[in-house]
């Protein structure tokens, strides 16, 4: 029986464990943390009862069925949909901007057909091909909303102005012209009822899988097993070799109130001379529970330095040249695949991260269980 070792019990590592012990595979998963679930660990405060995101706020989104049913096995996804408030200028708007924004925003009472109209009219039509977040920004909402919302967000949320950042980074946001202000346009959008960490203790509850946690995995240990999955950091396992990728790291003041704190799960602060980007209510992300008292987050944003937890890839045009280096480096590697958001360096939404997982393991054991061997990675990281 071959010897296979995880690294990470994330939702990627978690994943490929949880697919490849049902195919009888005897598996050890490794993870340096305390706790399984990665990023997505949750756990209820002892003092208030609430269902924490200790690392940051997590809400299920997917337009894929297949990866929507795959969780659901795990835990009861129960209805949220994520409706954003941004505070500017001492005012209160609704994200994404859609309809309901621009006309509280403009005093205006356009419909649909007017409001687009009034955007292409004060959107900068000289910009016909926007490369930068600022370009991007410029031409579609125009100067008032691109100061209002995006300016001082992104400088705060990335360190750097957003001429210095790609355009893709503002694609991610729609821009609605009706009064939809779901956050997603995903197709299922839900909360786990008992939290991340449920769904991957299941995940990982499994005869064939050994799990060792508070154990960071050496890549001298490597040798001993017959295939690694490599979930952790790409840079770290090559020693920094070709230098540090940069990441973006985040620190969570949390604080404990009564009652309701702001009476939603999130609130973008988006003027520059507030020091935090947003304040997340927990209890408010699971709206089926009731709590008398409230526990938030206030979300403060930096460069991630040598202890700090990588949070968001920075992915300009230095690191993906480093990126290149490590890629090459990887691919001369043997019995390792390197996996999910840290491993591949992207910014990876959670069913992203299960799909590719599934992805991984599907590929494993269509290769009659690494009697060919595995590639490096089984998607482009350049991508
Ligand atoms: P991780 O969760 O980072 O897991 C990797 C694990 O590997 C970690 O636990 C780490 O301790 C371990 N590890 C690393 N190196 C080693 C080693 N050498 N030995 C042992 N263990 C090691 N996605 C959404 O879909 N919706 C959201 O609302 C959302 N919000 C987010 C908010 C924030 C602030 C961030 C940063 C991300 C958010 N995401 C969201 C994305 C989500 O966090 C990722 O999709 C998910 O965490 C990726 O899982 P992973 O297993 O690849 O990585
Ligand atoms: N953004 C902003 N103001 C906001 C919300 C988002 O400027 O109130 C920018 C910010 O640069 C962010 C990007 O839009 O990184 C994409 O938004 P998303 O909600 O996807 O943010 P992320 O997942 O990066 O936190």
């Amino acid at each position: 029986m071959k010897k296979i070792a995880i690294v990470g019990a994330g939702f990627s590592g978690a994943v490929i464990a949880h697919e490849l012990a049902k195919a009888d595979y005897q598996l050890e998963v490794f993870d340096s943390r305390p706790h399984v679930a990665g990023n997505c660990h949750s756990q209820r405060d002892p003092e208030t009862g609430v269902m924490v995101h200790t690392y940051g706020p997590h809400i299920f989104h997917t337009s894929n069925e297949k990866v929507w049913n795959y969780v659901r096995q795990f835990d009861e996804f129960m209805p949220y949909t994520n409706r954003v408030k941004a505070i500017t200028k001492g005012r209160v708007f609704s994200l994404p901007v859609n309809l309901l924004t621009i006309n509280q925003f403009f005093g205006k009472t356009f419909n649909p057909r007017e409001a687009e109209a009034f955007l292409a009219s004060i959107g900068d039509q000289s910009i016909s091909d926007p490369k930068t977040f600022e370009e991007q920004a410029l031409r579609f909402v125009g100067k008032d909303l691109y100061e209002a919302f995006f300016k001082g967000y992104t400088t705060k949320q990335w360190g750097m102005h957003p001429s210095e950042l790609p355009a893709s980074i503002l694609k991610r946001l729609p821009v609605r012209f009706n009064y939809d202000d779901n956050y997603y346009a995903s197709n299922f959008q839900g909360m786990p009822k008992n939290g991340y960490t449920f769904i991957v203790e299941k995940m990982l509850d499994h005869p064939g899988i050994q799990l060792h946690l508070g154990t960071t995995f050496e890549r001298e240990s490597a040798g001993d097993y017959d295939h690694v999955f490599y979930s952790g950091p790409i840079d770290t396992w090559f020693g920094y070799s070709q230098g540090r990728l940069g990441y973006r790291t985040l620190d969570f003041k949390s604080e404990t109130h009564d009652g309701d704190y702001q009476g939603n799960a999130v609130l973008n602060y988006c003027d520059e001379d507030v020091p935090w980007t947003r304040i997340s209510e927990h209890k408010h992300f699971s709206p089926w529970e009731s709590h008398e008292k409230t526990v938030i987050f206030k979300e403060y944003s930096r460069f991630c330095e040598e202890n700090d937890i990588p949070y968001y890839p920075i992915r300009l045009v230095k690191d993906k040249s480093q990126l290149k280096e490590y890629i090459e480096l990887a691919q001369a590697e043997r019995n390792i695949t390197f996996v999910g958001r840290l491993g591949t360096y992207r910014y990876l939404d959670m069913h992203i991260t299960i799909a590719e997982a599934l992805d991984v393991a599907e590929q494993f054991l269509a290769r009659a269980g690494g009697s060919e061997p595995m590639p490096s990675f089984t998607v482009n990281p350049l991508g």
